[in-house]
């Protein structure tokens, strides 16, 4: 291999010093007293973000539908975790989960719209009944909408703060999933530029992420219906074989990961962004000879 050094030492002769000294620990505390609410947090991808916030020094307010694993998990992760009832289909809910928040910790800075519902899992758009694609909408974007609308209520007069929705990487490429499913994801990313464009004046960033597939109960569920199989363990390896990347395998925890860089400072100028936690599955097409 040629050594190019010199090209650098010629345009950058500090190069090697700058680095010097440089004190990467500081990147294992990165969200020092910062107040979170994250719904959906009793199970997968905000359980995960849950317990990864909170690693990094935040107060999490985790909101969910079922109350009993919520406490207990909230227990479990200690004095910096909370569980509050929030059911994402009532905007007053989400709104008094905000102000819980507000009034518990005294501020909000990162809001996480995680929960979502898998829709009508209608096979076809024949078998597509619009009152369930209504439904859908309703809450996989209404919810979406007001936790943005609420947060934003209490962090604009701050001038500070990171929203997070979860989107999906049906939202990019069709035929993933089930239409209403598809389209309200799709929504969510639309809604996420929509909002990080006003936002923006505030100090206040607004992003998703698009997970791929991942056997959280919300997957394998969704899984079992859609093929007919009963076997959860088969149910999870089909969705682990949906997509091939060596060595790895989509995990909750891949997306909590995600989710605590684009709630920390280090992603302070990101917003609008709508980061894909995919492996490349959306990104290409392998061919099976050498193009
Ligand atoms: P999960 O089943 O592990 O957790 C979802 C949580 O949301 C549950 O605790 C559930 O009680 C809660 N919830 C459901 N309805 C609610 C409501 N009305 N109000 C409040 N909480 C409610 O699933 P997950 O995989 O962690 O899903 C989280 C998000 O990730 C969803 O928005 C989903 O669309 C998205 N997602 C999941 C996958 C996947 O394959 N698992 C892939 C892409 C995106």
């Amino acid at each position: 291999h040629e050594d190019y050094s010199d090209v650098a030492d010629e345009f950058y002769p500090e190069h090697e010093a700058s680095d010097a000294g440089q004190d990467f620990t500081d990147h294992l505390d990165e969200l020092p007293g910062k107040v979170a609410l994250i719904t959906g947090a009793a199970s997968g991808i905000g359980k995960a973000a849950a317990i990864r916030f909170i690693e990094n020094g935040a107060k999490v307010l985790l909101a969910d539908v079922q109350d009993q694993l919520g406490k207990s998990i909230a227990n479990d992760l200690g004095p910096n975790a909370t569980y509050i009832h929030c059911n994402i289909t009532n905007e007053q809910a989400i709104s008094s989960a905000v102000d819980h928040a507000v009034a518990q910790y005294g501020r909000l800075d990162i809001m996480y719209n995680n929960a979502g519902i898998i829709g009508t899992l209608a096979p076809t758009i024949l078998d597509l009944e619009l009152e369930g694609f209504d439904r859908t909408m309703a809450i996989n974007v209404h919810s979406m909408v007001a936790g943005i609308k609420h947060a934003s209520r209490v962090m604009i007069p701050r001038q500070a703060g990171s929203i997070i929705c979860t989107a999906s990487a049906t939202a990019i490429l069709g035929g993933m999933a089930p239409h209403d499913y598809t389209v309200s994801k799709a929504a969510v990313v639309g809604l996420v530029k929509s909002t990080a464009a006003e936002l923006n004046q505030y100090g206040i960033r607004v992003n998703c992420i698009s997970p791929h597939a991942m056997p959280t109960p919300f997957g394998v569920n969704g899984l079992k219906k859609l093929s007919g199989i009963n076997d959860e363990k088969i149910a999870t390896e089909m969705i682990h074989d949906l997509w091939d990347f060596k060595g790895a395998k989509c995990e909750a925890s891949d997306v909590a990961e995600a989710a605590l860089f684009l709630a920390s400072d280090d992603a302070k100028y990101i917003s609008g962004h709508n980061l894909v936690v995919d492996a490349g599955f959306t990104c290409f097409k392998r061919l099976n000879f050498t193009p």
